[in-house]
């Protein structure tokens, strides 16, 4: 065989560190709309609409009407790490707010074309910039790339446009924008039916109706209804409980014996934030086995608050994985509890049939 000669070492270039970075974090176009969803709860908006062109490759555009961001913030929001939701590595056991890393916005801004509109109460008009590689560009070439005072209310819009455009081998991957857009909807959908009292809206753009409307002072159920239909939410059973002990609090809704479909949908919230669970789902199916047909599933809505020094968010940067204390325990409790309330629901439909 031929003997390599060994070749020297050298440092990658910045920019391409900053995109291989910002393409683990945002894998599709799903996971760059959920970061944006989070920042705008986060600022304490109660109204957030989403507009979407091609599954998000082209358009993905998220107006919410928040607190707004302050122009002088403008010029490093997009910069890594720069954050107002956490000072101290301390605060990454304590934090309470959805992102905590200040690394979604500059991410996007490595992979997309970004322009953010933005209005605080205090100020008397709004600042739109553009941004390119984590910095303040011009909207067009030889322009000044400084924020320009327009038009607007109070709140942020959101545009990015052309996600992946430098990113070809990821872009090429992408196979039907209405797979994209499918995730998208689920995605809003999640959020609108855990965010209560707050108006959430998605919409292709060119269609004339929006795949998901919910007002803001619609009722869980109400959004339910609104997103998984009658079939759904006609079915529900409410559950809550809580244990000092393993520093939780859960409650949500999940569908009674008279629900069953073919996979399980499980909408899990662990503080406030979207996640998956392989374990959570594992013990709901289980715990239904006993009220369902043999191939029979639920729907489940779960939010579940554990105490945020025993939850470890920090596991991965795309967040979708979060260990904590005592999984078992409060998974079994969580279960319990289910089962208690749809056991009461077959015993009086049973007693309801005898008589
Ligand atoms: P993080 O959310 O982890 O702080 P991001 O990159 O997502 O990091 O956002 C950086 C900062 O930009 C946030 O801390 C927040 O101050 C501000 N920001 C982002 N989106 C919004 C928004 N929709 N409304 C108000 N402020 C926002
Ligand atoms: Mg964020």
């Amino acid at each position: 065989s031929d003997v390599i000669a060994p070749r020297r070492i050298k440092a990658l270039d910045q920019d391409v560190v900053n995109k291989i970075a910002a393409g683990e974090i945002i894998v599709a176009p799903v996971h760059a709309l959920k970061e944006l969803m989070e920042n705008a709860v986060d600022a304490g908006s109660t109204s957030l609409e989403v507009l979407v062109k091609e599954g998000g490759l082209k358009l993905l555009q998220i107006t919410d009407n928040g607190c707004g961001i302050e122009k002088d913030d403008l010029a490093i929001l997009c910069e890594r790490f720069t954050t107002s939701k956490l000072k101290t590595f301390e605060d990454l056991t304590s934090i309470a707010t959805y992102g905590f890393r200040g690394e979604a916005l500059a991410s996007i801004s490595h992979i997309a074309h970004l322009q953010v509109t933005t209005k605080t109460k205090g100020s008397n008009c709004a600042w739109r910039a553009h941004y390119d590689g984590g910095k303040l560009s011009p909207a067009k070439p030889g322009q000044s790339a400084d924020p320009k005072p327009t038009a607007g209310r109070n709140g942020t819009q959101i545009t990015v446009e052309d996600l992946f455009y430098n990113v070809p081998t990821r872009r090429r991957a992408f196979r039907s924008s209405s797979e994209e857009y499918n995730k998208i909807v689920d995605m809003v959908g999640r959020y609108a039916i855990h965010c209560s009292g707050v108006a959430f809206s998605c919409k292709k753009h060119g269609d004339s109706g929006a795949s998901i409307a919910v007002q803001s002072q619609a009722s869980v159920v109400d959004r339910i209804r609104q997103i998984h239909g009658g079939s759904v939410a006609n079915e529900l059973i409410e559950y809550a409980t809580s244990d000092d002990r393993w520093g939780f609090k859960a409650q949500g809704w999940a569908t009674n014996a008279n629900y069953h479909i073919k996979k399980t949908t499980l909408l899990l919230f662990i503080n406030h934030r979207c996640v998956e669970s392989s374990g959570v789902k594992k013990a709901i199916e289980q715990t239904y086995s006993a009220f369902l047909p043999k191939s029979g599933h639920p729907f489940v809505y779960l939010s579940l608050e554990i105490d945020p020094q025993r939850v470890d968010v920090n596991v991965h940067p795309t967040k979708r994985e979060v260990n904590f204390l005592n999984e078992d325990e409060i998974i079994q409790a969580v279960c319990e509890n289910i089962r208690d309330k749809l056991a009461a629901v077959d015993t009086s439909r049973t007693f309801m049939m005898q008589t």
